[in-house]
């Protein structure tokens, strides 16, 4: 039997990292690799270094990837599922259009590639495999680059016509700040990673003072990375504080509404941001939740995601698992 037997590739892809996993039965990582998803360039681009980070993660394996039953992908934007094609991928570059992720892929690693929605996967590892397992019915939230949701409804995942759990795109401001969807006042535009730099740089350009510039440029990032944020907070740098209190309040109003409507029985916070965040502002969350939960007296239990930054790998190779 080859090593590779039983072994699925993970690839997550994200607007800041691409994480590779190799996973075996019940969620075991045999290896893991990321890269950092290029700036710029195209769909092309980003589909070679996903091959690439596939290869990385392969070799820490010890398993040769032409021996896996495949490589599943969690990935952003608008997924169809049947044809592996990835439209208007919007924290992604040049990914404006339609491009076949799955196809390019398959080609470039020679074995069959399935393409799901990054959140959803997530979500559905997290319910299979980690602090979702107790439930029936949970919310996804995804805490990142932009903001995802996914649902589980009464032990099935639910993707409404595929565009459900867009919980980032919750109104929690009429008129508010400008979404990347082009809209007005979602959460995503107060609490997305993206936004919260976009923010940062406009009061910083303002005359702010921060150091959260200084420690991405230290730290060689040309990005604010959740890692960013986490050292601007141990140095009390105060902007970095009023944005997280922004992002937090945007999150607690955006997600009680989603409770009100699906009355789910736990809310699992991953993400980049959330699960570096989320016990350090579970509580600050779980208040401004209950401000906006119509059943207060029984709110849902919150978690953060116990795969955590491997979860999107995880849940992109379960979509090998008969
Ligand atoms: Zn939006």
């Amino acid at each position: 039997m080859s090593p590779g037997a039983g072994k699925r590739g993970g690839i997550d892809l994200g607007g800041t990292k691409i994480q590779a996993g190799i996973v075996g039965p019940r969620g075991k990582v045999y290896g893991e690799a990321r890269r950092q998803t290029p700036t710029e360039g195209g769909p092309a681009d980003v589909a070679r270094e996903m091959a690439a980070a596939l290869r990385d993660a392969a070799e820490q394996a010890g398993v040769d990837p032409a021996s896996l039953q495949g490589v599943g992908v969690g990935s952003p934007g608008d997924v169809d599922e049947r044809t592996g094609e990835v439209s208007e991928a919007r924290n992604l570059p040049g990914w404006e259009g339609t491009f076949p992720l799955a196809k390019a892929l398959s080609e470039d690693l020679g074995m069959e590639v399935r393409v799901g929605n990054d959140v959803q996967v997530a979500t559905e590892a997290e319910f299979r495999l980690g602090a979702g397992k107790p439930y029936r019915t949970i919310i996804g939230v995804f805490w990142g680059t932009g903001v995802g949701g996914g649902l589980v409804l009464d032990g099935r995942p639910w993707l409404g016509r595929g565009a459900a759990g867009e919980i980032g795109h919750i109104v929690v401001k009429r008129n508010g700040a400008r979404c990347t969807c082009g809209r007005k006042g979602c959460m995503e535009a107060y609490a997305g990673r993206a936004a919260m730099e976009n923010e940062a740089r406009r009061e910083h350009d303002g005359g702010e003072k921060t150091d959260l510039f200084k420690l991405m440029r230290k730290h060689g990032r040309d990005r604010l990375t959740s890692g960013v944020w986490e050292r601007a907070l141990e140095h009390g740098d105060k902007l970095t504080e009023k944005l997280m209190d922004r992002a937090v309040e945007a999150l607690g109003t955006g997600v009680a509404s989603a409770c009100n409507v699906l009355d789910p029985e736990a809310v699992i916070l991953g993400g980049g941001m959330g699960v570096r965040f989320g016990e350090s502002y579970s509580e600050p969350l779980r208040k401004e939740m209950l401000k906006h939960l119509f059943a207060d007296d029984r709110p849902p239990a919150l978690h953060v995601a116990a795969l955590g930054d491997l979860g999107g790998a995880i849940g992109a190779s379960l979509l090998f698992d008969e």
